[in-house]
């Protein structure tokens, strides 16, 4: 009975300021259909942040509403909505802990769960050779190797060999991209049906980038809602719109091909 279970948004007239009087959304309204890919894009400053933030209740509504899966948000509890909705930031900030703990920090699911995740965006596969060194692993151990064995049926290669594997210093020791496939992950533990991606701007290497917008476009995020602030034409090309904002309005909201 998990809310919600389709992902369909409506944003009907939305105001949001973070002064008093001083909006920075301007009157938002647009319907997005479960399982849609948007595009989000504008000029800095137009409230792309903002009205992700807005998603999520980080920033409440001064007037108007959204809608999730015809459920007013500023009707739901903070726990059950941030629970429910996954949020991937420019930069993001994992836990101290187990991967599991960051995939799983509830311990709602079982293990199998949570290595399908790590599999399907690419952070773990099946174990082919020992020969594909170039993939750094996390160290629980002195020696730099991990040495437990995550299941007994398969073996694992990548940058997880272990559920228990550390992240330490918050991520800081994965790469930016790495750290949004771990966010990824987690969407896709708890199965989001709505997922707002800040693309990063830093640089992200060709082959993480490529994992993380083959990940997003996987038949595992196919029934989920995807906005994504987009830096790069590329990301956004082949998405099912683009929202175009403007100084907190909708300057546009097409497909890419009519734009
Ligand atoms: P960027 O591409 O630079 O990330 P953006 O489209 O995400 O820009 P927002 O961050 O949503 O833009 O900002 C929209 C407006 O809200 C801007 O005028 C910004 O100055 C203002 N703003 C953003 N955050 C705050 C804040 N915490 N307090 C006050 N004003 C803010
Ligand atoms: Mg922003």
């Amino acid at each position: 009975a998990s809310w919600p279970t389709k992902g369909d948004v409506q944003i009907e007239d939305l105001v949001a300021e973070y002064v008093p009087g001083v909006p920075v959304l301007h009157g938002i309204s647009l319907s997005v259909k479960h399982g849609e890919k948007v595009g989000v894009v504008g000029r800095t400053g137009a409230g792309k942040s903002t009205l992700s933030l807005a998603l999520l209740r980080f920033v409440e509504a001064s007037s108007g509403r959204i809608m999730l899966d015809g459920v007013d948000i500023s009707k739901i509890g903070l726990e059950d909505l941030r629970r429910n909705v996954t949020i991937i930031p420019q930069d993001p900030v994992l836990f101290n802990g187990t991967i599991r703990f960051n995939l799983d920090p509830f311990n709602e699911y079982p293990d199998e769960i949570v290595w399908d995740a790590l599999r399907r965006t690419h952070l773990v596969r099946k174990h082919s050779s020992h020969s594909s060194s170039s993939v750094a692993s996390i160290s629980t151990g002195e020696d730099g190797i991990e040495a437990a064995e995550p299941l007994a049926v398969e073996r694992m290669s990548g940058i997880f060999s272990s559920l228990d594997a550390e992240i330490k210093e918050n991520g800081q020791s994965l790469s930016l991209g790495q750290r949004q496939l771990v966010a990824l992950a987690r969407a896709l533990v708890r199965r989001s049906r709505l997922i707002i991606m800040d693309e990063a701007t830093a640089s992200v290497d060709f082959d993480t980038d490529d994992r993380i917008q083959r990940t997003i476009r996987g038949y595992e995020f196919a029934d989920s809602t995807l906005f994504c602030i987009a830096h790069r034409l590329r990301t956004i090309i082949d998405y099912d719109r683009v929202l175009v904002l403007d100084k907190g309005k909708v300057a546009e909201f097409d497909t890419p091909y009519n734009l």
